[in-house]
């Protein structure tokens, strides 16, 4: 048997015949950028993340950039985050020449822990006012504690930018009812790459946002910052997104939340039958159902090596997300962070695995990973 750790055919087979007469469409309307789809998908996108706007762009990354253009980071701010996550969330801080600054995250569900980031403002009091973002990551599909996170942020006036690239849908219990990530900060970070649980065929992107007027800067950054076109009163860049992209993402979009419920079944299968004393399974901190499982994690404390060894010569997809957290990477050795500075981000650098966990894997094919898993600690 072999599993892959995503199938994106197994995806296409399904959705084939809606999706290559859109293509189409795209072709023989000779319009490429931006468009009537793009309109369609940011006002669909806004509308399934319970915001006002959706503004579409290149990729996750220059949503994530373009949201900190539009907060007008400059060189020397300080923005929040924490050590762990994809290189984007840090690298478009840096981009700026703004500077990084990591809060480490909680072991259970690899998120930024809301306890770190009080103790970093309150012993960090003559940096606090310099700090002109935070970024919390809804890493691997759930969301961070956002209810403790916007205390401290609110409390202190700094504005919060999702990176809600892994996290599409998913949801958040929050004192004032059930949120949509994305929904929560001023602005929200999207991602369409196609590994994302929405995916386009291509790279894509989205930022969303209730602040009519952050939307209107964010639609003139996205192109050049022209507004009116070819007068510039700040300079922006080309971050549009492509009609193609929109057409595709139309046609997924309708059918997401049942492969979110897929990914929800599997991820429980997994829960019940994957029963092996060292492995800590994936912490579920809300409910399974909010939880859009972009990755399926476990944490193996002995052996990792050995087992991803042993899940590859087995045919079994696995990925580690991610390997090195940020302050030991050696871009940011300026920023002069140590090996031991985040614990929690070490450990699980160290000890991550993700498993197959796309919404069409079969029960046959989760009983084969969990067999040879078992097998390899037996
Ligand atoms: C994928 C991802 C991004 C970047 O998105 P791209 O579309 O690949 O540029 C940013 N942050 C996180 C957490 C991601 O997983």
């Amino acid at each position: 048997m072999k599993v892959p750790l995503l199938d994106l055919k197994a995806q296409l087979d399904t959705i084939r015949d809606e999706v290559k007469p859109a293509v189409d469409e795209v072709i023989e309307s000779t319009k490429y950028i931006m468009g009537p789809r793009v309109a369609e998908l940011e006002e669909k996108i806004a509308d399934y993340c319970g915001t006002s706007f959706g503004i579409g762009v290149s990729s996750g990354t220059d949503a994530l950039l373009i949201s900190l253009m539009a907060l007008n980071i400059q060189p020397d701010n300080l923005v929040i985050t924490t050590p762990y996550s994809f290189f984007a969330t840090a690298g478009v801080i840096a981009r700026l020449r703004a500077v990084p600054v990591f809060v480490d995250i909680d072991p259970d569900t690899y998120n930024m822990d809301p306890v770190k980031l009080k103790k970093w403002v309150r012993e960090n009091k003559d940096k606090v006012d310099k700090v002109r973002a935070i970024i919390p990551v809804h890493l691997y599909g759930q969301c961070a504690d956002m209810d403790s996170i916007l205390k401290i942020t609110n409390e202190y006036s700094i504005p919060l930018v999702e990176d809600a690239a892994q996290a599409i849908g998913s949801r958040y219990p929050s004192f004032k009812g059930i949120k949509k990530a994305g929904s929560m900060g001023v602005l929200g970070c999207f991602s369409f790459f196609p590994s994302k649980n929405l995916g386009g065929i291509g790279d894509g992107g989205m930022v969303v946002t209730n602040d009519e007027k952050l939307s209107q800067i964010l639609i003139n950054l996205r192109n050049h910052g022209s507004h009116p076109k070819y007068y510039h009163s700040m300079i922006g860049g080309n971050f549009r997104l492509d009609s193609v992209q929109a057409a595709v993402l139309l046609i997924k979009l309708k059918y997401l939340d049942d492969w979110h419920n897929s990914r929800q079944k599997n991820a429980k299968y997994y829960d019940e039958n994957l029963n092996v004393e060292v492995i800590k399974n994936p912490f579920i901190a809300y409910k399974r159902e909010y939880h859009i499982y972009n990755q399926y994690v476990i944490s193996v404390p002995e052996k990792r090596a050995e087992l991803r060894t042993f899940l590859k010569e087995n045919n079994i997809g696995h990925e580690v997300y991610y390997p090195v957290p940020f302050h030991e990477q050696e871009c940011f050795r300026y920023l002069g962070y140590r090996e031991g500075d985040f614990p929690n981000s070490e450990q699980a650098a160290q000890r991550t695995i993700a498993l197959p966990i796309y919404p069409e894997l079969t029960t046959e094919m989760q009983d084969y990973v969990i067999e040879k898993i078992e097998e390899f600690y037996r």
